[in-house]
């Protein structure tokens, strides 16, 4: 089918894909177009990875707005977001306005009512529906990328329960669920009253098996040595085989660490595929990666990629993560070696995957875990690459023959497994019966049962084998936990108090605000360990984990520091809660380092994490703090200013007495201490400053010191002329700065 053929969508689209090597229809799209897609029908669209989804999103949006309407697309990754808004920009050429909102949970979007087409990870679009941005009541199509993610215990209730939001709102919304190939995809049908493209075609052959001894074992019984050295690991015979054929391999394994002791191994076997040209284009790479930020990490990443390797995980910077995927798709890199994050939808392409690891470690079974067969065929899905290779390559790798067989049985010939709505667990039934209370969306017991009866848990449980009502149970039980802790009341009708409220705005889970409320309770003047250690214990945040060794230094740390916990230590005895308690403390004092000004790669060192896991703890505090000043001043407490210190401490990553200059565009950590230890202490000194001191302590960085002093409100700003005064910065000018309050492009909340 030619896209110019395709009644309903603008005429200029045809014209735009044909620009870009498309001219017809891949057949899952042509399905798509056939069962109404293009006319407002609602779709759930089935099929393998790098197999056109997103064209088939947007021949949806398109034609919705081309009919005046409006569209909303979720992806479920913040980084996602602004690959979508990358690639759905072509269009403003065309007069189609983009609106891209992953901001903070407050932000209420109302810019947003211009745009033609919305992109959103799905927390944001909860909270604009229960903040009531007016928009979403105009929304004509909605397209949520992923949705077999509704089974993540996490985040799939989000997304579960937003969908059945949005379509209660508008009961004509077209929705498009985009979804890897699953087992029940006609379930998915079913509970979005949708048309079903269940397809498995994908536009290049994509060829699975094991790797066992020195052959390749496919799935369809063809067998094709592939020779390990005695020097070698199956993983390095497979990244060489393929380099000598002219082709990349992605590898996917089980952590961080092994992502990282991979890279550095097969940087040996890429190091001997890359001709001159390539290795000078890779140091610039290299020297990118470097100038991202000061950690080991950095350091680590950038020497393998001097060598044609990567690794590839949350622990990553999100400029690290985008540098390599794009040398990776420039051909330059040669191998990823990546954790699952990966798989999840950024398009990375390569003539061969390795899953090296189909078994990752489970906190719920404390041990290892097999992969599902989702996960393992969504990154196997990503071998080859649409008009270059002919077919992709896709591995496991067996010890044994026995293993051999296994891996055949329980990945290469299995069928993937049916999605599961989680939105039952506690967490999650409480998180979202508080705010569809306190947004007024349904106040009566009843009504909360209709509107959940277009949620996925529904569809599939609602009724237990023994003719119970599933979701009567789960409502009636959390409804008791919200009213015994003071979120909602009873009466005629159902409604939010105004602590209820809050915890809802906040978007916090009301089990961390119970803890919150419960550890501020008496506490007149916490200090900052104390409030760390309590916002690091809550539900809400993920905390670190204990390793070898660590027990026995937090159990003497949580006896020194006893008396700043905001609540009771529990006793050794309880080992599930002494153990949590001890984590949190983990956590709160890695907060504290970071609030002490200890530098980034210090602290990576200490707690074996990477840059980008400290600024996503450090966010979620900064978050948590946050909802905690609000909670303390709704209920009056004393402590909401040590509360709003802690919160500003951790914002900048500065001692108390910096605040006031890290809050200074522009100054960051490492600058207000210098600048302080100048003598300029506070924004108003440096409104005043003389400016050769400004100079010295910014080490002769003029444009810099000019746009601070811009900033702090200087009435003369300019360095022209201006002389360091050196007396004040005794070190070489040499060390890189980092400036850690450039959060937007840093790992965070949402991301994983
Ligand atoms: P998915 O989301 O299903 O993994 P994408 O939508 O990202 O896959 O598409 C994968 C690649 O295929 C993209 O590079 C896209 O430009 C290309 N593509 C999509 N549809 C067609 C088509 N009909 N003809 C040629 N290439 C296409």
């Amino acid at each position: 089918m030619d896209v110019a053929d395709v009644s309903g969508v603008p005429t200029w689209f045809a014209e735009h894909l044909r620009e870009g090597g498309i001219e017809s229809l891949y057949p899952p799209q042509a399905e798509a177009v056939d069962a109404g897609v293009a006319d407002g029908r609602s779709l759930v669209a089935s099929i393998p990875t790098a197999s056109g989804k997103t064209l088939i999103a947007q021949l949806a949006m398109l034609s919705a707005v081309d009919r005046g309407g409006k569209a909303l697309y979720i992806v479920p990754l913040r980084a996602l977001a602004s690959e979508k808004r990358e690639e759905f920009s072509a269009f403003e050429a065309y007069g189609v306005s983009i609106g891209v909102s992953t901001g903070n949970y407050e932000d209420s979007g109302e810019w947003l009512a211009e745009k033609d087409i919305i992109v959103a990870t799905s927390e944001k679009v909860d909270s604009l529906v229960r903040n009531g941005a007016p928009w979403v009541e105009d929304l004509d199509c909605v397209v949520s990328d992923e949705v077999h993610l509704v089974d993540d215990p996490n985040r799939g209730p989000t997304l579960e329960v937003t969908l059945a939001k949005l379509r209660r709102i508008n009961p004509n919304l077209q929705v498009v669920a985009l979804s890897a190939t699953v087992g029940n995809a006609a379930t998915l049908a079913e509970w979005l009253d949708a048309e079903l493209i269940d397809s498995t075609w994908r536009p290049n052959e994509l060829r699975t098996g094991v790797h066992y001894g020195q052959a390749l074992h496919f799935g369809d019984g063809e067998k094709r040595e592939l020779r390990v050295e005695s020097s070698e690991k199956p993983t390095e015979a497979i990244v060489r085989d393929t380099l000598d054929d002219g082709g990349s391999t992605l590898v996917f394994v089980n952590s961080r660490r092994n992502a990282e002791g991979a890279a550095k191994r097969l940087a040996n076997t890429t190091a001997n595929g890359i001709d001159r040209d390539e290795r000078d284009r890779l140091e610039a790479v290299a020297e990118e990666i470097r100038a991202v930020s000061d950690t080991e990490t950095s350091e680590d990443l950038a020497a393998c990629v001097e060598k044609g390797a990567a690794f590839h995980h949350a622990g990553c910077s999100s400029e690290h993560r985008s540098l390599v995927e794009d040398a990776f798709r420039d051909r330059l890199i040669k191998t990823i070696c990546a954790t699952p994050t990966l798989a999840a939808g950024v398009n990375t392409p390569s003539r061969r995957v390795v899953v090296r690891d189909w078994r990752r470690y489970s906190g719920d079974v404390g041990g290892m875990k097999p992969l599902s067969v989702l996960e393992v065929h969504q990154m196997m899905g990503r071998a080859g690459r649409p008009g270059r290779d002919p077919y992709g390559e896709a591995l496991l790798l067996a010890n044994s023959y026995d293993e051999l067989d296994e891996l055949l049985d329980r990945y290469v010939w299995a069928d993937p497994e049916p999605v599961e709505s989680k939105l039952a667990r506690e967490p999650s039934m409480r998180t979202h019966l508080l705010a569809t209370i306190a947004s007024g969306f349904a106040d009566s017991r009843a009504a909360l049962l209709e509107f959940l009866d277009r949620t996925l848990y529904a569809t599939q449980y609602r009724r237990g084998s023994d003719g119970s009502d599933n979701l009567e149970r789960v409502v009636d039980s959390t409804l008791a936990y919200l009213e015994r802790n003071g979120f909602i009341e009873r009466g005629d009708s159902i409604e939010a108090t105004n602590l209820g409220h809050t915890v809802s705005r906040l978007y916090l889970d009301p089990m961390s605000a119970a803890e919150i409320l419960d550890g501020l309770k008496g506490a007149t003047d916490p200090t900052a360990m104390g409030l760390y250690h309590l916002v690091s214990r809550t539900p809400d945040m993920y905390e670190l984990y204990l390793r070898a060794g660590d027990r026995e230094e937090y159990t003497m740390l949580a006896y020194e520091r006893e008396a700043e916990f905001l609540g009771e230590l529990p006793s050794e005895f309880e080992e599930g809660r002494f153990e949590d308690w001890l984590s949190a403390l983990k956590t709160a004092r890695m907060l504290e380092d970071w609030a002490s000004e200890l530098e980034e790669d210090e602290i990576a060192e200490r707690y074996g994490v990477g840059p980008g896991d400290i600024r996503g703890k450090v966010d979620t505090a900064q978050w948590l703090l946050g909802a905690a000043e609000s909670l303390a001043g709704e209920l009056g407490l004393d402590s909401v200013g040590a509360i709003r210190e802690a919160r500003k401490r951790v914002e900048h990553g500065v001692g108390e007495e910096l605040i006031d200059l890290a809050g200074v565009r522009g100054v960051g950590r490492k600058r207000a201490r210098r600048l302080y230890d100048a003598g300029i202490e506070t924004r108003a000194d440096l409104r005043n400053a003389e400016k050769p001191v400004v100079l010295g302590a910014l080490r002769g960085r003029e444009k810099t010191a000019e746009s601070i002093l811009e900033a702090a409100g200087h009435r003369n700003p300019s360095m022209d002329d201006i002389t360091p005064d050196t007396s004040v910065a005794p070190d070489p000018p040499t060390e890189r700065e980092s400036t850690p309050d450039s959060g937007e492009d840093q790992a965070s909340l949402g991301d994983f």
